[in-house]
């Protein structure tokens, strides 16, 4: 039988495998930091009438621009995340993944290079993979927290086209502070070399923004016309099937991503629903206020049992710390014989577990000290 490898394929996906968690039928799955509460009924029927609106004009192509949309993000994002912007300065795809690679088309891509500081979100690397952007791995202190000083010079030396720094950072629940971002950005905007004229686009990927103790970094971006702010409704809205991403940069930078965008991505489904589930914000910011407390709850009690924990701003914690990666891989398989599912990310010694409901969160926390109990 033909494998990939027997096909045309382009040599750097050779021998490759794609991204994924494991999907497993467990009762309680805690792997992918997805919001656990389904979205309240009267949202659900919300959504159904607005799709059944849409559903009348689907023998059109959407709005190419989705501008409705890119208006409420936008009205959202200034009503709680601390700066104002507009329509212009906001663009929105499926699933901030795909924000985040029409980002790198347009400012990645062959001959080019991307820098994150990992451990990180494995995705960033393989989006830059899936682009042809080349892909540099820039160094954090043992705490997971980023060594400005030492990121600084890893720009300064490799001078990237784009920089990622994800703030709440998974898969560690560490935020990045406002200074860091901003000696990152003034580094960034220094690193101009040989091939280019120009500094690097900083992205700043906020996934688990809402999440924080912090305030967004969202008002970072005034003035700054190489700085973007990626967002989603996958984590905050309780929204992840939806798949809805968006960004805040400069109005030229929405109009950069555009050149590369396919025309009516965003189908009028997607936009109609996102629309309805902006319509009920302050219903699934309480669950996200829950969430924080459930989170705080979970570091504590882990550390009660006498785990190592980073400290979180996103609806996950990383814990261990676990003999290396065998150790991890130990714990990972007999939190699943219990039931439970947490992610492991390959960080050696530690796992992740998402945030659930208060009743999962028991399970888990049962699991973790009945597990702590066999292996010890
Ligand atoms: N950024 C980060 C840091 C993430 O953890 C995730 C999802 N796990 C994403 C982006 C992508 O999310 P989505 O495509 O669902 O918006």
């Amino acid at each position: 039988m033909t494998g990939i490898d027997d096909l045309p394929i382009r040599d750097e996906l050779r021998g490759k495998s794609p991204y994924g968690a494991p999907q497993l039928d467990v009762p309680v799955r805690l792997n992918t930091n997805e919001n656990p509460y389904p979205l309240p009924e009267e949202l659900v029927a919300r959504i159904a009438e607005r799709v059944t609106e849409a559903a009348r004009g689907l023998n059109r192509y959407p709005d190419r621009d989705a501008v409705e949309l890119r208006t409420e993000l936008a009205r959202y994002l200034s009503r709680t995340a601390g700066h104002t912007v507009d329509h212009r300065q906001v663009w929105a795809a499926n699933g901030s993944n795909e924000v985040l690679q029409q980002l790198l088309q347009a400012f990645g891509g062959p001959g080019r290079t991307a820098l994150g500081f990992e451990p990180s979100y494995s995705m960033h690397a393989l989006i830059a993979r899936g682009t042809g952007t080349g892909w540099l791995s820039g160094p954090r202190n043992d705490d997971f927290t980023i060594d400005t000083e030492a990121a600084v010079a890893a720009i300064a030396e490799h001078k990237p086209d784009v920089v990622f720094v994800c703030s709440p950072n998974n898969p560690t629940g560490t935020a990045v502070t406002e200074e860091t971002v901003l000696a990152l950005y003034e580094a960034a905007q220094a690193a101009r070399s040989d091939r280019h004229e120009h500094g690097a686009l900083v992205v700043v990927d906020e996934a688990y923004g809402e999440f924080s103790h912090h305030p967004s970094l969202l008002p970072l971006i005034e003035g700054r016309d190489t700085l973007v702010l990626s967002r989603t409704m996958s984590k905050a809205f309780g929204a992840a099937g939806l798949r809805l991403g968006y960004l805040a940069a400069a109005p030229a930078v929405v109009d950069a991503v555009q050149l590369v965008r396919l025309p009516y991505h965003l189908s009028a489904v997607t936009q109609a629903t996102a629309l309805a589930a902006l319509e009920h914000t302050d219903t699934l910011l309480g669950y996200v206020e829950q969430l924080k407390t459930e989170r705080d709850r979970l570091v504590t009690e882990l550390r009660a049992i006498g785990c190592q924990v980073t400290a979180s701003d996103a609806n996950f914690v990383q814990f261990g710390r676990f003999d290396g990666a065998a150790g991890s891989h130990a714990v990972w398989e007999a939190l699943l014989a219990h039931g439970v599912l947490v992610r492991d990310n390959g960080v050696p010694g530690w796992l992740r577990v998402t945030a659930g409901t208060p009743e999962e969160n028991d399970a888990f926390l049962d699991a973790v000290r009945a597990v702590t109990k066999e292996l010890k």
